[in-house]
């Protein structure tokens, strides 16, 4: 059995130069992410407030934090002082408190617009429709401390390829069409945030900047 080291080392091969690698690490014990750690890994994603505050004071301070699960407004405050990027706002009321807790603690906090692609319906994340609406609505323009570095979205669970590779390309355009419209001018709006350990390859294919991996790396979650 390759240890969590080899397992990174192997993966991050494989990822053109432009991709990163968030190690998704929830559910797993520090012990795990500091092997992760010991071979370069720098990027940790957790799904829950309360597990990355756990871990956060532990961890080596120059580990890059990513929040990639739902998020709740009541657990914002909490979060947003030690999170580098949010790859799950998924409205525009979690959009606004982002902005008020940040404001608040006088940060600008780093976020992905989550897009809802898939077909499950327990999948978050706004229709591309409304994601493109809500930006031309100028919603961005008032939240002076939140900024939007790109979109994330999850694939429907199938080894149906096609099915996935089209959900990704579907990703893909709204990303092309905020960066060549609203975000013209605006060079850190550059993430594409898809790819798991299932179809992170058909991910890169079409565009990914940010593969989120998680039991690849450090075997099933015991939840
Ligand atoms: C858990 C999780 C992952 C990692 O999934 P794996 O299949 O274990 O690689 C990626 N993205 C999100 C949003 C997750 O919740």
């Amino acid at each position: 059995m390759p240890n969590i080291g080899d397992k990174i080392k192997a993966i991050v091969e494989t990822l053109p130069q432009e991709v990163k690698l968030v190690a998704v690490s929830k559910f797993h014990p520090v012990e795990s992410l500091l092997e992760a750690y010991s071979v370069g890994q720098r990027i940790f994603g957790e799904s829950r407030v309360q597990e990355l505050a756990q871990k956060y004071p532990v961890m080596p301070s120059d580990v890059e934090w990513h929040f990639i699960g739902h998020l709740q407004t009541n657990k914002v405050r909490q979060l947003v002082p030690f999170v580098n990027l949010i790859h799950s706002v998924d409205s525009v009321k979690l959009l606004a408190c982002i902005n008020n807790e940040a404001k608040r603690v006088d940060k600008v906090v780093n976020v992905l617009l989550q897009l809802h692609v898939a077909q499950e319906e327990t999948k978050f994340g706004f229709t591309c429709d409304d994601c493109l609406a809500m930006v031309a609505d100028g919603v961005l323009d008032e939240l002076q401390n939140v900024r939007v570095c790109g979109v994330m979205g999850m694939a429907t669970n199938t080894d149906d390829d096609d099915a996935v590779r089209a959900e990704f390309k579907a990703i893909k355009a709204v990303f092309d069409a905020l960066k060549s419209g609203y975000f013209a001018d605006k060079p850190y709006f550059k993430e594409v945030s898809m790819g798991m350990s299932d179809d992170y390859q058909v991910a890169i294919e079409e565009g990914s900047t940010l593969v989120r991996i998680g039991s690849s790396i450090f075997g099933a979650r015991a939840y």
